[in-house]
């Protein structure tokens, strides 16, 4: 199925889209030297934990098919543990873009070329590859276990206005902060955080609809049951500590930045002319988070003095003012 680009169907999601896309990149730095001791390792392990539990899902029959993105190095790893598990896998024909899970992803960009490659049972890959060459969206997202409001999502934002980036439209309808429509504010569940997908951390495999989106929690929750089960359970702990951190994704002229408390990251979105940011206002920062006075850092110690000494908070503080 061919999907034109139209103009007037990409004013549904972005008021300014310009026509340009950059070529792949992944950039990130951490904030300080004590926030990449002590999370990049645990970042690592994270990531690997994250894919393990995805294709265990498929053990466990929680969905029928999982799909991803790996160089030759990686497929002679995880096709031993596949076979081991008795899961069947296949490498697809490749597409551009590519599709239905998460491409953009750092460990792809060292200059490795990568596949794409399908596991599950013999009947469920030849339904998957059968979908796949059809460009059957719909049912690539069923059997991949994905919400139905969520495959919808895909097929309008990502398929139809073919959007590079989900971050903007899932934060639709959500509260503008200081009155500015291009910049929203957003609560919600962990498991829709997206913002550090390409580092590999994320609870779900799938763009969620909304950050509120009830079918990507209770897919997040069988993801998180696995890891228990399989004994990754400090490493789900760290996922969930991850997401709840407050973060601001920005858009502007084809380069999103997101910026977490403990790392920043750059990689490429859909082009505007005019800077767009979400605010995930996450629910703990690190202890090793990075002060600064604005979102999403930390005031350092000596602000908060500040603000004691400006309105002092007891009857005593106010008299020994006078
Ligand atoms: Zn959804």
């Amino acid at each position: 199925m061919k999907t034109e680009i139209c103009r007037e169907e990409s004013l549904d999601i972005y008021f300014d889209r310009l026509d340009f896309l950059l070529k792949d990149f992944v950039r990130f730095a951490w904030t300080s030297g004590p926030a990449e001791r002590v999370w990049g390792p645990r970042f690592s392990r994270v990531g690997a934990a994250v894919i393990r539990c995805e294709w265990m899902a498929v053990k466990f029959k929680l969905r029928r098919c999982a799909l991803f993105h790996f160089c030759d190095q990686e497929i002679e790893r995880y096709s031993r543990e596949w076979a081991a598990q008795r899961l069947s896998w296949k490498l697809l024909r490749d597409r551009t873009p590519r599709i239905g899970t998460w491409w953009l992803n750092v460990r792809l960009r060292r200059g490795r070329p990568s596949r794409t490659i399908v596991l599950g049972n013999d009947l469920d890959i030849a339904d998957f590859e059968q979908a796949w060459d059809d460009q059957d969206h719909e049912s690539i997202g069923r059997l991949l276990g994905y919400p139905q409001c969520c495959r919808s999502f895909f097929e309008d934002v990502a398929v139809r206005q073919r959007c590079v980036d989900t971050v903007w439209a899932m934060s639709k309808g959500r509260e503008n902060v200081s009155s500015d429509e291009f910049s929203r504010s957003v609560n919600g569940q962990a498991a829709s955080n997206i913002l550090l997908q390409s580092l590999g951390i994320r609870a779900v495999p799938h763009a969620p609809c909304s950050f509120g989106c009830r079918g990507t929690a209770l897919l997040a929750h069988d993801l998180m049951r696995v890891a228990h089960e399989i004994g990754l359970r400090d490493e789900y702990e760290w996922l969930s500590s991850i997401l709840s951190w407050p973060a601001e994704w920005s858009g502007l002229h084809g380069i999103a930045e997101i910026a977490t408390p403990i790392i920043k990251i750059c990689i490429p979105t859909d082009a505007t002319g005019r800077k767009y940011t979400v605010r995930w206002n996450g629910t703990a920062t690190p202890e090793e988070g990075a002060n600064g006075l604005v979102f999403p850092f930390k005031l350092p110690s000596s602000s908060h003095n500040t603000n004691a000494l400006v309105w002092p908070t007891s009857a005593a503080d106010a008299a020994a003012k006078r």
